[in-house]
């Protein structure tokens, strides 16, 4: 099955509103390849959502970074999924390993008890269901730490973070997978195209046996980790990488060129 190549650009707590003009102005004159070849989908911090929504070309899409778990309310800081739909916001990154290490976001049940009320929560996997249940898109990122791949738990670590989802998922349609591991991002560290490509096989694996054959053959793996300009053509030719999520190279020119590295 045709999967279209997906290159996300996660443009993390960084800049001003005149950087991102700056930004959009670049991607609003880039040639890339057309939609159905390459989907492009850029993700600014939340304040400044709507102002890319308003500059940015109609083919590049936009994503939050996060969102909060359940239906908005008495929960201050938080942004909610509704508001992203009602802003018209298709895409959100969830469980992005920098949330989930510095912000404790995770697999595992937590007890909470807000006014009076406990919940038990899975909580990167409850707000993919409650993001998908809205009609939003999820980029779903999941990834093992240096010492998890160093102790040989790569594989039992992505399966976990994934069996978070899939336990709460039915449909994949709207679904990215983003294989992260902790070590390659921001580090200027990537995974070598054998190392992406390895674990992309087995999650790929693991979806055939866990969620079927169709999801398996759908749903993109995409790879984020340090990709840049120059290494990302050769991870592109791996057959199970299907595009990437691109932190610090989104945020400058090069961004362009992973793009159009299918043309
Ligand atoms: C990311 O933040 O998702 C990421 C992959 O960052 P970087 O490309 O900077 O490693």
């Amino acid at each position: 099955m045709a999967r279209t190549f997906f290159v996300g650009g996660n443009w993390k707590c960084n800049g001003t509103s005149d950087d991102v003009k700056k930004i959009v102005g670049v991607l609003n004159g880039a040639e890339v390849p057309p939609e159905d070849v390459v989907e492009v989908v850029v993700s600014p911090p939340y304040v400044f959502l709507p102002l890319v929504k308003s500059l940015l070309r109609s083919d590049f899409g936009v994503a939050a970074q996060n969102c909060w778990v359940r239906k908005g309310g008495a929960f201050t800081g938080e942004i909610s999924v509704e508001m992203l739909v009602n802003l018209n916001i298709p895409w959100v990154i969830l469980g992005h390993s920098e949330r989930r290490l510095l912000l404790n976001e995770s697999n595992e049940c937590y007890i909470w008890n807000i006014q009076l009320l406990c919940f038990s929560l899975q909580f990167v996997g409850d707000k993919v269901a409650y993001a998908l249940s809205q009609g939003l898109k999820v980029i779903a990122c999941v990834g093992e730490t240096l010492e998890q791949r160093e102790s040989g738990s790569t594989m039992a670590v992505v399966a976990a973070q994934t069996k978070a989802i899939a336990e709460r998922v039915l449909n994949w349609d709207n679904i990215v997978l983003a294989y992260e591991p902790v070590w390659a991002i921001g580090t200027g560290k990537v995974a070598t195209p054998a190392q992406a490509q390895e674990v992309h096989t087995e999650l790929r694996k693991w979806l055939h046996e866990n969620t079927g054959p169709e999801v398996a053959a759908s749903v993109r793996i995409i790879y984020g980790g340090s990709v840049n300009g120059k290494n990302c053509k050769e991870l592109a030719a791996q057959p199970d990488v299907d595009g990437f999520l691109v932190g610090g190279a989104s945020l400058k020119p090069e961004f362009i060129d992973i793009t159009r590295d299918r043309i």
